[in-house]
Formats: C-alpha cells, sequence, structure tokens
C-alpha cells in the first residue's frame, strides 16, 4: 500500500531531480489515490507560476488545408479517408484570419495543416514572409509535418520563428504501428533536430492513450523531451477518427492526459505547454483542468467558419463555442476565474537556447 506521504515524496523527488523513473511514472499515472493527484496538479501548476507568473498565452489556430500526403493510421484527414471534403485556404484568406486574430489581440499566428504539396516552398514563404511583414511583433508557428530541411531553412529565413511536429511515440515499434510503413520513425526525429539547429523554437508532443501506447513508450517520451528540451510540448489524448483503422479503439482519458501534463511541467519548468483541443473534445472544462495542472497555452481557433468542421483529425472536434478566437473576450473571462491572466503577449519561451 502506498500513502499518499509516498506519492508526495516521489512528487517532490521528480520537481527537485527533474527526472522520473519507470516505477515513479506507473504509480502517479495509476493511483486512486485522489489527494496525491490534487498534490501533483498544484505542484506543477505552481511551476508554471513560478517561471511564467499566472499568464495563459494565447495563439490563434489557422487550418490552412486539410489535403495530407500522409497515411497516419490514426487521422481522419490521412490520405486513405475517403469521404473528407478537402480545402486549402487562399493566401489571402490566410492574412484575412491574421487580420482578425490580430485585432482580437492574438500575437501568435499557427498556420497548421497536412502534408499538402500544393503548399510548397515558394507558396509557403510568400505567405510567411507578408505575415512577417504585416505583423512585425508577432510570432509566427509552423506546423505543416515533415519538409526537407532546406525547406525548414527557407521558411525560417522568410521569417517563422517555430514549429511543431509532434514526435507522436519515442518508441519506434510503436511509432511503427501508428504509421504506413513508408512512414520513418527517424526522419521524424530528423526532422526534429533540423527545425532545432536552424534555430526554431520547437515542439514535440505525442497523443495520451494511442493504442498500444503503454507506461513504457510514455516513459521514453518523458525522456525524449528531457532530452531535446524542446520550447515546445504538444499532447492530447487519442480521439478515434471514425472511417480509420482505429475507428473502434478507445479513447485516451482527460485524467492521464492532466497527470502527463503536470509530469511535464514538474519535469522541464520552462516549457510552453497547452491545453489542446482534444482535451476540450473530451471534457467541457479540459482546458480550464490543464491550466490547473500546469498548462499555460491556448489556441482558439482562427479559421474560416466554413472549414473549421472540416479540419476533422478526430471525431466531434471542438470547433464553435468556446473554441472558437471570436470567443476570445469568453476564454479571458474562464481564464480570470481561474486566477490566470490572458496574456497580450508573444509568450516567448522564459528562457533562450
Ligand atoms: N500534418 C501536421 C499536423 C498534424 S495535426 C504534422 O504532421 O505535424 C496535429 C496533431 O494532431 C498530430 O501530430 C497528432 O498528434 C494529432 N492527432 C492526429 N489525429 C489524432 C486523433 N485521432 N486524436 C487525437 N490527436 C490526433
Amino acid at each position: 500500500m502506498t500513502s499518499t506521504l509516498d506519492y508526495r515524496t516521489i512528487i517532490d523527488a521528480v520537481a527537485q531531480r527533474r527526472n522520473i523513473s519507470p516505477n515513479q511514472l506507473a504509480a502517479l499515472l495509476s493511483t486512486n489515490d485522489t489527494e496525491a493527484v490534487k498534490i501533483l496538479f498544484e505542484a506543477a501548476h505552481a511551476e508554471a507560476n513560478r517561471v511564467y507568473g499566472n499568464k495563459v498565452f494565447m495563439r490563434g489556430l489557422i487550418e490552412i488545408s486539410n489535403h495530407c500526403k500522409k497515411d497516419c493510421l490514426y487521422c481522419g484527414i490521412r490520405r486513405s479517408q475517403v469521404g473528407v471534403r478537402r480545402y486549402r485556404l487562399t493566401s489571402e484568406e490566410i492574412l484575412d484570419c491574421c487580420e482578425q486574430g490580430y485585432a482580437l489581440g492574438f500575437r501568435t499566428f499557427v498556420l497548421q495543416g497536412g502534408e499538402d504539396g500544393w503548399f510548397d516552398d515558394d507558396r509557403m514563404c510568400d505567405i510567411v514572409s507578408e505575415i512577417r511583414r504585416a505583423y512585425p511583433s508577432c510570432a509566427i508557428t509552423l506546423s505543416l509535418g515533415e519538409r526537407p530541411r532546406e525547406s525548414y531553412q527557407r521558411l525560417f529565413d522568410a521569417g517563422a520563428n517555430r514549429y511543431l511536429l509532434r514526435h507522436e511515440t519515442a518508441d519506434p515499434q510503436h511509432y511503427a504501428l501508428l504509421h504506413p510503413a513508408e512512414m520513418s520513425f527517424d526522419h521524424r526525429q530528423q526532422c526534429l533536430r533540423d527545425l532545432w539547429e536552424i534555430g526554431f523554437q520547437v515542439g514535440c508532443g505525442f497523443m495520451v492513450g494511442s493504442p498500444f501506447q503503454t507506461v513504457q513508450t510514455l516513459y521514453e517520451d518523458l525522456q525524449l523531451i528531457r532530452r531535446l528540451r524542446p520550447e515546445m510540448v504538444g499532447i492530447g489524448p487519442f480521439i478515434p477518427a471514425s472511417g480509420t483503422p482505429f475507428a473502434e479503439c478507445p479513447a485516451g482519458s482527460v485524467d492521464t492526459t492532466l497527470r502527463l501534463l503536470a509530469i511535464i511541467r514538474l519535469l522541464h519548468p520552462v516549457v510552453l505547454l497547452p491545453a489542446t483541443t482534444a482535451l476540450g473534445t473530451l471534457h467541457p472544462e479540459g482546458r480550464e483542468l490543464g491550466i490547473l495542472a500546469g498548462a499555460n497555452v491556448v489556441m482558439p481557433n482562427l479559421s474560416p467558419r466554413s472549414c473549421r468542421s472540416l479540419y476533422s483529425i478526430y471525431d466531434n472536434k471542438l470547433s464553435s463555442g468556446s473554441e472558437a478566437a471570436e470567443t476570445a473576450s469568453d476564454i479571458r473571462c474562464r481564464l480570470s476565474e481561474l486566477g490566470a491572466d490572458a496574456a497580450p503577449d508573444r509568450g516567448d519561451p522564459a528562457l533562450a537556447r
């Protein structure tokens, strides 16, 4: 029998050593001791406050295309998914989204999409330079999947500052179960290294409760985060997408996601850690609970209304209500109820590399 006091000792040790053992991870993920879990969340929330004050950073998410040449087994917009109405935004539409976002107070724009060949380097660099020119004070984040190093370099030179590329799993065998044979674990890792070397602020991350995930693969994910020391980490529960090979798999757990957010905050205190849309999709207060467990970023959707429901990487993805960026003031209210302040700045990492 492990007592609450024992869990407190584990949590203190994790926070002090900024490391975790497989047994400690298993204990923190499996315990039913609600008092211990509360201690974990409070420790992580306090750590986020120590590093970033009570600020929560808002990023405006623009989903630029749901065309994708990849075939990730879990994803609702994978290449072989039938019945998806495919769209891509024009440069004008993307710039309109930024204009609206800027007016709403956003100072980071996140351009995310499937791997769509139409957005080649010339087109993408034009868009990035335009945004850079129009909003010199804003950060530009890209999340466009795997590209050659030269491509990342050109995008960086055009003015992009940050790149989100979830590693998906740090275990090569697990990676092979989530992706078709044509995709490579090593290549994904290489992309992350390239981005880091070029000078991007880098975000890695993974889904919680993805098929075949174990405590051991999660342990490896955490060790990868400790090694890479990324500026950002994106995690959210796996949510099955109908029509995909994993349509019948159970969704990941909100509670486990919250515990992992807290552990990541303790292992890597300066990380920028979003409370993701997937968390908000599975629980009406998922994002708020995420903030209270150590997250400090929210990413409301700035995409044109008509496209939001089409970027359906999983079923029932939130795309209206508090998820929509128009309700930025609403989000500010909800955050202030938690004692958090929606920061009107770029929200750069607290510690430069
Ligand atoms: N094409 C880009 C962006 C992918 S979408 C890229 O490859 O990076 C962003 C993230 O959504 C993915 O990295 C994946 O971790 C997550 N995702 C995809 N399908 C999901 C699902 N069914 N449930 C939860 N998250 C999912």
